[in-house]
């Protein structure tokens, strides 16, 4: 094909094609490509000619064209993508880029679910679908002087073209390509299998061609009768859904009978259902085996009545009835789509992936510009998501914006742990750098290095994080473990004693329910249990005089609930004895080393000292206290010394529905003294308390207790 041909050719196709610009683009292309060969011996402009002539079949736009005439120059010439800006403007420039980053990634895996990532990284790179039609475009003419190249090599590029290539020109609906595509494949992949499929086919022609003769006179006189003018013809299935019928269905080739089809194209949708019902009422249809396409379009946009029939001499045949509009969209696809303007379609919603292809065919129900389409079809097509390489050439799936933190923490948590730096496509980059499909990610490893607070911020994925934060508690175990022993060893120190050997105390850890050392450790270091019960254990001391029942039972409420220490979960705290703080009052927390985090009211003396002595250990908390929780409250209390005077106090409080768990007098002459422990369950639960206990007759004053220096 010269270019004059070239020209009459594309101008049947599109009557509007702008020749001055196919003209110059062309001549640059051969300029540029003077002196190089193909392969096959051919000047290397014939390529360029055969793609976009593929592209103009298709009814693709001037600009595609033209850019499908240069798409080689920036890979394999001198010219600069920005000399093509110069000459042919932004949109050719950017199409002829993507293919450029196209055929710059190479693949080799055979594992299904990486052909799927190579699928969907092509589509990410590609920024503008018709860069895929020109790659597609590309690679059929390549596929189609595949014989030239080397063996190894016509088998590499056959299995990435049935594996990559094929379903991509399946999913944008070009039929064309894609039967092509298969077929070349099979040809190089399964020589024998293709070349006995061939001569089958070819020895039964003369039979199929007098059965379509057989099936297609009496239904073109039939249609003639009721004013349909249609084109009705016979063609062979592809070779390669032959084969694939016999292979997966395993259908021996003799009983294949759906080998051709039958194909009726008539003017309107509405002809098309009433050659149907001409098709059903001259032969009966196999039961199930009837689609309406018309009304279920393929997620491809593929529109058609499939139905099979008991035809002449009883032999079952595939009958295809459409308009020649759904005829060009079968063949040419999404392209062709705005060439044929029509009635509505919907998508499959299933076809997820494809979502783009559904919102492309509703709105184009109301286009009228075909420029306006183009310039939609000029997406991100995978926004959400990127491919990028491991350095064996693995493709891994993340999220858009992810770094190659993200990647080292998705290839093994170890390499996560103990990146050190990261290669992009060969050059050292910061850890916060972003990834783009397409990129081959390195990762430096240091046994030294660690995770710390910062990473959080740099990584996309949750997993990641988690990862990440996963091992920060971690390493908060270990400090708490060190922590836990120093505390220990110094109270061991200050009594002149030495830590026992490593038996004794895997005793005592179990004795107090911890299921090791470390984590005896670890709870002390943590603040979740006193060094006291271990040291008890080490050396077994004289119990100190009590506190008397009042303290002890304060001295016992502590746990992990009812109050959230500021970043961190579960703590353990208590509440301080000297003011006994209730949910709602304010409140402030002092880390006590060894003993968790103590709890006082925001007004109590103590806590004021504490907050003057070591501002260091204060903390911020607050309240988290749950439905049936109670807190317990000591009350003082001034009395008349009367009979049944604790007996009508005690039946005040628990009128309240409140838990007496102390209650103590002491008479002092005529008045008496009494100390009342209770849980109560917030302030205004106390406060009811109190009003309570005031009526009581012979009752002075009641007060909670506050600032009573009990031993810490
Ligand atoms: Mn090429």
């Amino acid at each position: 094909m010269n270019l004059a041909e070239f020209i009459i050719r594309i101008e049947s196709f599109n009557a509007n094609v702008d020749i001055p610009l196919i003209r110059k683009a062309y001549e640059f292309s051969d300029r540029a490509h003077a002196g190089q060969k193909r392969s096959s011996g051919e000047p290397y402009v014939e390529h360029c000619l055969e793609v976009a002539f593929v592209l103009a079949e298709q009814h693709l736009d001037s600009t595609t064209i033209a850019a499908g005439l240069v798409h080689d120059v920036v890979e394999d010439t001198e010219v600069t993508l920005e000399e093509l800006r110069r000459e042919f403007g932004d949109e050719v420039a950017e199409m002829v880029d993507g293919v450029t980053k196209l055929g710059a990634v190479h693949f080799s895996s055979r594992e299904e679910q990486q052909v799927d990532y190579f699928r969907k990284m092509l589509l990410s790179m590609a920024k503008d679908i018709r860069v895929i039609l020109i790659k597609l475009a590309d690679r059929l003419h390549n596929m189609r002087t595949l014989e030239s190249l080397p063996p190894d090599k016509r088998k590499r590029i056959a299995r990435e073209t049935r594996d990559v290539y094929c379903p991509l020109a399946h999913r944008f609906g070009i039929n064309k390509v894609k039967v092509e595509l298969e077929d070349i494949s099979l040809k190089y992949l399964e020589p024998d299998v293709y070349a006995d499929l061939a001569q089958r086919l070819n020895e039964s022609r003369e039979q199929r061609e007098r059965y379509v003769a057989e099936v297609a006179a009496p239904l073109k006189k039939a249609l003639d009768k009721d004013g349909i003018s249609a084109t009705v013809s016979g063609r062979a299935k592809h070779l390669d859904s032959v084969y694939r019928k016999i292979r997966l269905r395993n259908v021996p080739y003799d009983e294949i009978y759906d080998l051709f089809a039958i194909r009726v194209i008539v003017n309107t949708e509405r002809e098309c259902y009433h050659t149907l019902g001409i098709v059903h009422s001259m032969w009966k249809p196999v039961s199930d085996r009837f689609h309406d396409y018309i009304a279920n379009p393929k997620p491809n946009g593929y529109r058609s009545l499939h139905t099979t029939a008991f035809g002449p001499r009883h032999r079952p045949v595939e009958i295809q009835i459409r308009t020649q509009q759904m005829h060009y969209v079968a063949e040419n696809g999404i392209a062709a789509h705005w060439l044929y303007k029509e009635g509505r379609q919907q998508m499959s919603k299933s076809d997820r992936q494809m979502v783009w292809l559904r919102d492309v065919l509703e709105w184009q129900r109301d286009m009228t510009n075909p420029s306006d389409f183009l310039e939609y079809l000029q997406i991100d097509l995978y926004s959400e998501d990127i491919f990028v390489f491991t350095p064996q050439g693995m493709l891994k799936h993340l999220p858009k914006g992810s770094t190659p933190l993200d990647f080292a923490f998705q290839i093994h948590t170890e390499i996560g742990i103990h990146c050190a730096g990261a290669k992009i496509n060969q050059r050292l980059k910061p850890l916060s750098t972003e990834l783009n499909s397409g990129d081959t990610v390195e990762i430096i490893t240091n046994p030294k290095r660690s995770p710390s607070h910062d990473w959080l911020k740099l990584v996309k994925t949750s997993s990641a994080r988690a990862k990440i934060r996963r091992w920060l508690k971690q390493a908060g175990f270990e400090q708490s473990v060190a922590l836990g022993r120093e505390v220990i060893e110094r109270k061991l120190r200050e009594k002149h004693l030495k830590m026992p050997g490593g038996e004794a105390m895997q005793e005592y850890a179990e004795q107090l329910d911890k299921k090791s050392v470390e984590d005896l450790f670890a709870a002390i270091g943590y603040g979740s249990m006193t060094p006291r019960p271990l040291l008890n254990l080490i050396q077994p001391e004289e119990r100190k005089p009590k506190t008397g029942i009042v303290g002890q039972v304060i001295d016992r409420i502590r746990g992990s609930k009812g109050i959230r220490v500021h970043g961190m979960s579960d703590m353990m705290f208590r509440f301080a004895g000297c003011c006994q703080p209730l949910p709602g009052e304010d409140i402030v927390g002092f880390i006590t080393r060894g003993r968790g985090v103590t709890v006082h009211r925001a007004d109590c003396e103590s806590a004021a000292y504490l907050r003057e002595q070591s501002p260091e250990r204060s903390i911020e908390v607050s309240w988290d206290a749950g439905k049936g929780q109670s807190f317990v409250v000591e009350l003082e209390l001034v009395v008349e010394d009367r009979r049944n005077m604790l007996r009508d106090i005690t039946e005040a409080i628990a009128d309240s529905d409140t838990n007496v768990r102390v209650a103590e007098m002491h008479s002092q002459d005529t008045t008496a003294t009494g100390r009342f422990v209770v849980e109560v369950s917030s302030l205004s639960h106390l406060n009811r308390i109190i009003e309570k206990v005031r009526k009581v007759k012979g009752v002075i004053s009641v007060v909670r207790s506050r600032g009573r220096n009990r031993a810490e």
